[in-house]
Formats: structure tokens, sequence, C-alpha cells
């Protein structure tokens, strides 16, 4: 059985936000709105932030995409009282909606800030409900939701190797967001196959976990050529 695990390359990555765009358009994320984003209610599966490097003058922008980091020991999880939230045995932090309750401990508890709540029924003016996705459902107000790593393109994925009799291949699953970069910064695959790209990437001196001291184990690996790096936990 895959474990599944996303490279990211902070030295590829240019910020241009095609993997935000691609999110939204695959996971059928409501745009929120000026007023209601100022406070604090847009959802975004997935963000890039800016940060800065160096001293004026020799000062450059850096970019970090943030979303769940599927964490092996997740700080989310055991403080839902009603199981909404669980690992599954892929390896992923997996949201069932319908049972979520609201109570947002999960949110408070994620130290990624990767969780969002529904502050309403989300709409889609005609004609952008024409491109919603039939393979994602639509949250209702008053639960959380967050990235899946695109759970229907590996339900899918599986579902063609069941039926050709072999197993998924490497690169046969691509979250929206790695299939959408540019520079190929993002990299998804299967961590317990040594001969994955992503688990020959996530062997590199450059690979660090984000916040990896507070021993989330995240299935997300960083890369960057930098001195803050870490290696990850093992
Ligand atoms: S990043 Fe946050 S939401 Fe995702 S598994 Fe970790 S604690 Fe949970």
């Amino acid at each position: 059985m895959p474990h599944w695990a996303m490279v990211i390359d902070l030295d590829r990555c240019t910020g241009c936000e095609a993997c935000v765009i691609a999110c939204h358009a695959e996971n059928n994320i409501p745009i929120v709105g000026e007023e209601q984003s100022a406070k604090g209610r847009q959802v975004n599966w997935i963000r890039v932030e800016r940060y800065w490097e160096g001293e004026y003058p020799n000062v450059r922008a850096r970019f970090i995409p943030v979303l769940c980091q599927h964490c092996d020991a997740a700080p989310c999880e055991p403080v839902c009282p009603v199981y909404a939230t669980y690992h599954n045995p892929e390896g992923l932090n997996a949201q069932v909606y319908n049972r979520c309750i609201g109570t947002r401990f999960c949110a408070n508890n994620c130290p990624y800030s990767v969780r969002y709540f529904n502050w309403f029924d989300p709409r889609w003016d005609t004609p952008l409900d024409e491109q919603l996705n039939p393979d994602v459902a639509i949250r209702s107000k008053g639960i959380i939701e967050k990235c899946s790593f695109c759970i229907q393109r590996i339900h899918r994925a599986r579902q063609r190797a069941r039926e050709e009799n072999r197993a998924i291949r490497d690169g046969e699953v691509q979250p929206a967001c790695a299939q959408s970069c540019p520079a190929e910064a993002m990299v998804f695959g299967d961590l317990d196959d040594p001969e994955s790209r992503v688990s020959r990437l996530a062997a590199s001196r450059r690979a660090f976990h984000l916040l990896g001291e507070l021993g989330t184990k995240p299935r997300v690996i960083y890369l960057k050529e930098d001195e803050w790096n870490e290696p990850p936990a093992e």
C-alpha cells in the first residue's frame, strides 16, 4: 500500500500561485469576496507565503507554498470529538465532512493554519457553477475543510490500475497543484517506494520539514539551499 507524500522545492518556486488557482478549480473552493476576506474568512487549501532574505540592498523575495502537511503525528486528529478527521491507511489526514460538527478544535490545534471553516453555504454565480468538479463534494456552512492531496485523483488512479491489474505507477497521481506548477517545484508520490521520485528527492541534503521541531512528522518535505535547513526527523 502506498504512503503518499509531497516534495516542494523552494529553490524552484517562483511564487506565481498557479497552484492556488488550480487547487480552487479542482476542489470546488469558493471565492468569498473582498469583505469576508478582510475578516479572515477566505478558504485556501494551499497558500503561497512570501518572505525576505538578506539585508538591503542584497535582498531577495522567497516563496513557500503551505498546505496541509498530512502529519503522521497530526495535532488536529486527537482533538476532534466526532472523529471527523483521522489518518487513513495511505498516510493521508482525511476529513469526513458529514461527520464534522464545526467545533474548530482541529483548526485551533493545527500549527500550520491550513484548516478552513465555512462561514456560509458556498455559492457560484452562473456560469462559474458550470465548472464545478463532480468528483469533489461541496462543503456546507458550519464545517471545516482542507487539502486532501486531491484524494479523488488517487481514487481514480487506483481504479485504473485495478482494471489493468497492475500497481499505480510512479508519477501517475498528480494533485492539481503539482500538475499546474510551471516550475515543476512540486512532486507527489509514494514515500515507501525507495525508487519513487519523491523518495529520492526527500533524501536530498536540502530536505527539511516545516516546523519539524514540533514533532508533527509532516508528509510534505521542503527542499531549500540554505543554512536554516534541518534534515527531516527519522
Ligand atoms: S497540517 Fe494541520 S491539518 Fe494537516 S495534518 Fe497537520 S495538524 Fe492536521
